[in-house]
């Protein structure tokens, strides 16, 4: 078999196990085997860039960096949707409609799905445009991030037209959220409101390696093309899912308005089943025919109607009103409510976020309140029922002193929560702050969860994660749940940690703001703790992309004798509290100042290889050619039009050997 022969049969197998997995919810594969061909596709793909292709399963990863996004004008307008929330005003439509069109009228019944609307475009198969909705008529172009969505097919199946364009909704399912939330709620993030604004939000982000990492899904509706022989709404969805896309099952094709009302009816009370939210339904007309017959309003498909559901509202009894403290001292005061059935689950807290929310509703202990779960998955209070106020009723007072300490609070000017200063010895600081130091995305210990640092605390074992590395067997063998062989791998697992790189370290000392990127940017601008402690804040700022907030933040974090001391015995048990010199090694000034587009194919060295080297050696990649650029460095097939945009603009073309010859 014949090196392309080689590429072209691992694409044909990783796309088949992918649709196989996201398409059909029917796996082929362990992730494990996937990832070792995914590997083996990509090792071949690097050696032989001539048969590069910008839609192989290789490039879901991510990784290209968009600073502006181009607008971009739809072939077809993107339409909005007439929306309507009455059984009388789908019989209205109904009316306009049979005036309209002649003989009998079927209706394709779908879900509206609750996400960001794309414009896909599809030339000979392969997937060569994504465009958001933007104004209808034209919007950007986020092809990058929207290729990292594994439910969009790079590549077409079956017999498919040379050239169309396809519609969907981009959603986030809903466990997919819970889960990312769970991870922000760990780093003391503020958790996302809801999917359909995390998905939107997606869309636009600079780094498709961040699109990547959210479990996103793009779920087809609407087929739009010349010549597409395709007769009604319905096939359409048919023929769209036997090319390669998801959509749904749940749509329907039926004979009447009547049958229609069944189905909203139905999805009204079903619609907590399903794995994504959905805030009503559309029905369509079958047939293309009469679609075209109906035509458009000014903003609208005549032929088509949405049906919203009513977000869902109870009202229950607010009993207690208490406050949480997080890992950084922030308070959050909860709603504890008498327990009742909302949108098919059973809510008993709901969070009022702040002290202003609280004033701002005026909501006491003992009041009837109205909760609702709209778009949002954590639900939360919209109004008190007046009429039910009890006589004795108080206005809240916010707690002033933590509720775990006793200390006072503090409130910064501007910011909105609550703080419990006393970072050394407010217990959920104190153990939230080493829960954050082990997890996965920082220290990684191995053999030690949370609930046994809360333990190692309580036992008066740990006050800091210093204390972790002196930690014995002996010692630990007695905590509940533990035997000798887990305590060694608790140990052992310790003294792992000894290997994380400082840019994780850093990101594990738990300073407010800095989350694991700015980490990273502060690792590789300071090269080492000591450099950092050091640092003002003028200085701080001058680094890329970190404001005043974050340098204030390190600033104070250093300016505490405590945090001093516990950074030098990390530095004794051998943490890594600088680069390490093979890192450094590869570091340099040389290209600093300087803003550099990548184009092409390489030989010697990968896309993302050559961007780190850029990066390593103080320049920037920048992702579009103007006149603040400062190289092109150009590979195989880069585009005639960016050749032409450089030389016009005078900008130095260098060839993968001339740029690797600079950094020599
Ligand atoms: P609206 O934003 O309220 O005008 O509703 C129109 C939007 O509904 C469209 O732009 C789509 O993004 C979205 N939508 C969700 N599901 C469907 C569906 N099954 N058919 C058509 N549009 C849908
Ligand atoms: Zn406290």
């Amino acid at each position: 078999m014949s090196v392309e022969q080689k590429i072209n049969q691992l694409r044909d197998e990783l796309r088949q196990h992918n649709y196989n997995y996201y398409i059909l919810d029917n796996a082929s594969i362990s992730d494990y085997e996937f990832d070792i061909k995914l590997k083996e596709l990509q090792a071949l793909e690097d050696a032989n860039p001539d048969f590069f292709d910008a839609n192989s399963p290789t490039q879901r990863v991510g990784g290209a960096i968009t600073k502006n996004f181009k607008t971009t004008v739809h072939d077809f307008r993107m339409y909005s949707l007439d929306n309507s929330y009455s059984k009388e005003d789908l019989l209205d439509w109904e009316t306009r409609i049979k005036k309209m069109v002649d003989g009998d009228v079927q209706y394709t019944c779908e879900l509206k799905y609750d996400g960001a609307s794309m414009n896909l475009t599809y030339e000979k198969g392969k997937l060569v445009r994504a465009v958001t909705r933007g104004d209808g008529v034209q919007g950007d172009e986020v092809t990058a991030n929207i290729k990292t969505i594994n439910t969009v097919p790079l590549q077409l199946k079956g017999d498919f037209p040379e050239r169309f364009d396809i519609r969907g909704e981009i959603i986030l399912p809903i466990k997919g959220f819970l889960k990312m939330n769970e991870e922000r709620i760990a780093n003391d993030d503020e958790p996302y409101r809801n999917p359909r604004n995390t998905a939107s939000g997606s869309l636009k982000l600079q780094d498709s390696a961040e699109v990547a990492k959210r479990p996103l899904e793009c779920l087809l509706y609407s087929i739009k093309g010349n010549n597409l022989n395709i007769s009604t709404q319905f096939e359409g969805l048919d023929k769209a899912r036997a090319w390669g896309f998801k959509v749904p099952k749940e749509a329907k094709l039926v004979n009447s308005i009547d049958d229609v009302l069944d189905y909203v009816e139905y999805w009204d009370t079903h619609r907590h089943n399903l794995p994504y939210e959905i805030d009503g339904v559309v029905v369509k007309v079958n047939s293309l025919f009469q679609q075209d017959e109906l035509g458009f309003t000014a903003k609208a498909p005549r032929w088509a109607m949405a049906y919203k559901f009513k977000a869902e509202q109870v009202s229950t009894r607010l009993n207690e009103i208490t406050y949480q403290v997080g890992r950084t001292g922030a308070i959050t005061p909860v709603a504890n409510l008498k327990p009742v059935e909302l949108a098919g689950t059973t809510v008993k807290r709901a969070s009022l976020h702040n002290a202003d929310q609280i004033e701002k509703l005026d909501i006491r202990e003992g009041d009837e309140v109205f909760v609702e779960k709209g778009g949002e998955i954590i639900p939360k209070i919209i109004a008190v029922d007046l009429t039910k106020r009890p006589g004795n009723s108080r206005p809240t007072i916010y707690i002033e002193n933590c509720p775990e300490c006793e200390t006072q609070l503090e409130r910064l000017e501007g910011e909105a929560k609550h703080y419990c200063p006393n970072y050394n010895g407010c217990p959920p600081q104190v153990v939230g702050r080493i829960q954050h130091y082990i997890s996965r995305k920082a220290m990684d210990i191995e053999g030690l969860g949370g609930e046994t640092v809360a333990l190692l605390v309580k036992g008066g074992l740990i006050t800091n994660y210093s204390d972790l590395y002196e930690l014995t067997v002996e010692q630990v063998i007695p905590l509940e749940r533990m035997a000798e062989k887990s305590a060694e791998n608790l140990i052992n697992g310790v003294e792992a940690s000894k290997q994380i790189p400082f840019e994780r370290v850093l990101f594990a000392l738990g300073i407010r703001y800095v989350g694991e990127t700015v980490a990273k940017k502060l690792a590789k601008h300071y090269k080492s703790i000591d450099a950092l402690m050091f640092a003002s804040i003028l200085d701080l700022v001058t680094v890329d992309e970190i404001g005043e907030r974050i340098a204030e933040s390190v600033v104070e974090f250093f300016s505490f004798e405590e945090n001093r001391k516990i950074v030098e015995r990390l530095k004794t048990f051998g943490v890594q509290l600088e680069i390490s010199a093979e890192k450094l090694a590869s570091q340099t000034d040389k290209l600093k100042g300087k803003s550099i587009v990548v184009s092409g194919v390489f030989v010697s060295i990968s896309r993302n290889e050559l961007k780190k080297l850029i990066e390593d050696n103080g320049g920037k990649v920048s992702s579009s050619i103007s006149s603040k650029t400062s190289y092109v460095v150009a590979g195989d097939k880069m585009g005639p039009s960016k050749r032409t945009k450089a030389e016009n603009l005078n900008i130095t073309i260098l060839s993968e050997q001339a740029f690797l010859e600079l950094l020599k």
